[in-house]
């Protein structure tokens, strides 16, 4: 018997270039760079989007929203997130629980993680308590710890309907 639950993995980056909105989890946060990128470059939702397309085994972002459509050229990333979780349902599968892990040097995100998680629970239509959401630097490391870029990782669990 195929087990009602299935797993998924996502992982998103931007390089980060002046003149840009910060934007992560569907919050704006305060930042002299944003993502340079087609959509507005939320980097968190479209990590938790590949994921739950990856769960469903519906495919990748890439070929559902490609960057080269106009359609989604700086499309809210909420938007396509809410459709992602359409086409998971009508594949017969619910969100269940998500967690993240954003990679940026800075800014601090440690005062916008509540509202970053709250937001992310909001549009999954989970509970309080069904999303993680966790923000650390890399330590100086690489890209990324030269505050070049912002990542996200994502870790969903879809249900059967
Ligand atoms: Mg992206």
């Amino acid at each position: 018997m195929t087990p009602p639950i299935r797993v998924g993995i996502g992982f998103d980056v931007h390089r980060l270039v002046e003149g840009r909105r910060l934007v992560l989890a569907g919050v704006e946060v305060p930042s002299d760079v944003g993502p340079a990128a087609h959509s507005d470059g939320d980097a968190v939702l479209h990590a938790v989007a590949d994921a739950i397309l990856g769960a469903a085994g519906l495919g990748d972002l890439g070929e559902h929203f490609p960057d080269t459509d106009p359609a989604f050229k700086d499309a809210a990333s909420s938007d396509i997130l809410g459709r992602v979780v359409e086409m998971a349902r009508d594949a017969g599968w619910a969100v269940a629980g998500a967690d993240v892990n954003v990679l940026l040097e800075r800014p601090n995100l440690a005062p916008h993680k509540d509202a970053m998680r709250q937001r992310l629970t909001e549009l999954l239509a989970l509970e309080p308590g069904a999303v993680g959401l966790k923000a650390r630097t890399l330590e100086g490391l690489g890209p990324i710890g030269a505050g070049e870029a912002v990542a996200a990782q994502a870790v969903v669990v879809l249900s059967r309907i």
